[in-house]
């Protein structure tokens, strides 16, 4: 019964999601799902692409946080439109949760929705929110394991970004090792290392970006 329950649940999930996407399709919106750990670097990330791409591209953000609202009035600093959703608990994003809140957003004066998940390996990827791709962050400092761990945040990531890259030498990271495991998950993932800190790889981030917004 209770695997019924959960599949009743992620089909209802599924239809709001569909409704999300026609909706963003609608206002020419391209919509990214990034998913992380806790502390892999979402909102620095953010930051740093928001302050290179503002001028070119109209940017919104979603802020899915369980409990603070820290980081959306970091990403409000920038200027940008954006919503936050505290979770109060709950461990992911829903599409029901983005459906109560797009409103809020100026979506005829979007082009890039970039919504910033709940940190947490597990769930996120189960329930999708009307996204166009999932874009997967992972640091160089929470190992090299956490592919073959997690394996459903990568098979249903279009992108990941490895983040931190520079402390990789301080770390047993073996990010050769990750891109093998990630690309035996999902062999059309694109990976892309970075580092939000120094800038490496930022310019490739933002090219591949712009392939897929109507700019
Ligand atoms: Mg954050
Ligand atoms: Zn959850």
């Amino acid at each position: 019964m209770k695997v019924k329950l959960i599949k009743n649940i992620l089909e209802a999930n599924d239809r709001i999601s569909e409704e999300n996407r026609r909706i963003f399709n609608q206002n020419k919106i391209f919509v990214i799902n990034m998913m992380s750990a806790p502390g892999a670097g979402k909102t620095t990330l953010l930051e740093k692409t928001i302050y290179a791409l503002k001028d070119k591209i109209r940017i919104g953000v979603i802020e899915g946080d369980i409990a603070t609202t820290r980081d959306a009035e970091k990403i409000e600093a920038t200027g940008v439109p954006v919503i936050q959703i505290t979770t109060d608990g709950a461990c992911h994003l829903d599409a029901n949760m983005i459906r109560s809140v797009m409103d809020d957003l100026p979506l005829s004066e979007i082009d890039l929705l970039i919504i910033e998940n709940v940190g947490n390996l597990v769930c996120p990827a189960e329930f999708k929110i009307g996204e166009d791709a999932k874009v997967m962050l992972l640091s160089a400092t929470e190992g090299d394991d956490k592919p073959l761990k997690y394996p459903l945040m990568f098979s249903e990531s279009s992108l990941l970004l490895i983040n931190k890259t520079d402390l990789i030498p301080y770390t047993d990271f073996d990010i050769s090792k990750v891109k093998k495991d990630s690309l035996s998950l999902n062999p059309g993932l694109d990976i892309i290392e970075i580092s939000a800190k120094t800038g490496k790889g930022m310019e490739q981030w933002y090219g591949w970006l712009k392939e897929r917004l109507p700019i």
